[in-house]
């Protein structure tokens, strides 16, 4: 197997960031591209795994990673009148990140021109005589300096773009078992508004059934301030303990997650030859948070789209 690109080298293309949108542009690029994927040593930088679900018509191209899907879907409101609906012909999917990076990391593996890296990555700039690099910290403290004809950036923004409004969708999840059968292991709650309202925004409970008795139980709350953790404990008992009335529950692995719900606008552009990918460049859906299905599946080509790796990048990528 190569070692891809040398160390040193340009390549055709970096991309700083080893998670979804980082992946699934490294799975899209031609094996002809030489690239190179640097991403975070373990630590602060990197995200714990974290669940994925989307939205897909048929078979996926990641369903080897796919570990629960429903086709069924039901919202209930304050009252617990359910509205109920099948998504076909979409299905509801759900991947764990660790199996998504294991997929993709196995189909790269082989790849003659490609290589990953692991380093903190401090800096993204163009140069001077055409292209860009990006400069960072390796695992073992050396620095080092990426350059490449494109670099694609997924860095998380340290700061949000100004907008007019700004929630946070914020939530904490359980991997519960229950006691007793409890769940409908078709039906998957996206909404459940059974749990006490916030005095700003909203809040639900979200049930993803693997099983009549285990499920990942979150409490979401779309508001413009997070709770600490004793407070999304708090709502998650009464969720499951005075609404679900789930009995005792065993809770073997928790998540938790913020994802930004903005109108900001978050320029892709980043440089002649730095863009911005993922959620730093906008592509998690203000509305609901959803970004997965727009960073990682195959779209239908609009009508004159062309990307050539070595021509200027066409007017699709602003
Ligand atoms: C807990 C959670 C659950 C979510 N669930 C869903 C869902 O069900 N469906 C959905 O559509 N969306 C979901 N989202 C939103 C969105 O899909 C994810 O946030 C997604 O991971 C965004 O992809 P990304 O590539 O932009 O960022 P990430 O996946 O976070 O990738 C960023 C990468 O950059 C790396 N990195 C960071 N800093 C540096 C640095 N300085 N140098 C080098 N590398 C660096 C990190 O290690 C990471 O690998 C969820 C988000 C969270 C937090």
């Amino acid at each position: 197997m190569s070692d891809g690109p040398a160390a040193g080298d340009a390549v055709d293309v970096v991309i700083v960031g080893a998670g979804a949108a980082g992946l699934s542009l490294a799975h899209r690029l031609p094996d002809t591209a030489s690239v190179v994927l640097v991403d975070a040593p373990a630590g602060p930088l990197r995200p714990p795994e974290r669940t994925w679900c989307f939205w897909e018509e048929g078979p996926g191209e990641y369903d080897d990673a796919v570990s629960a899907s429903w086709d069924l879907l039901r919202v209930r409101g304050a009252d617990g009148r359910p509205a109920q609906g099948s998504a076909a012909p979409l299905r509801y999917k759900m991947l764990r990140s660790r199996a998504f990076e294991a997929l993709v990391a196995e189909r790269l593996r082989g790849r003659p021109a490609f290589r990953r890296v692991e380093a903190a990555v401090d800096a993204v700039r163009d140069l001077p005589g055409g292209g860009a690099e990006a400069r960072g910290v390796a695992g073992d403290g050396r620095r080092i300096a990426l350059r490449a004809r494109w670099v694609f950036d997924s860095r998380p923004p340290r700061r949000l773009p100004p907008a007019r409004t700004t929630l946070f969708q914020h939530f904490r999840g359980w991997f519960l078992r229950a006691e007793r059968a409890a769940f409908e292991p078709g039906v998957a709650d996206l909404m459940d508004f059974r749990v006490r309202q916030p005095d700003r925004g909203l809040s639900f409970g979200y049930v993803l059934p693997f099983g009549p008795r285990e499920a990942l139980v979150e409490y979401t709350e779309f508001t413009p301030a997070l709770l600490d953790r004793d407070g999304y404990e708090r709502a998650l008992r009464h969720y499951t303990r005075d609404v679900l009335d789930l009995g005792a529950v065993r809770v073997p692995a928790v998540e938790q997650g913020v994802i930004p719900m903005t109108d900001a606008a978050f320029p892709r552009r980043a440089g002649t030859s730095v863009f911005r990918i993922g959620t730093a460049g906008g592509a998690t859906r203000p509305a609901t948070g959803y970004t997965f299905a727009a960073v990682s599946l195959r779209r239908r080509r609009p009508r004159g789209y062309r990307f050539a790796l070595g021509r200027p990048p066409s007017s699709h990528i602003r």
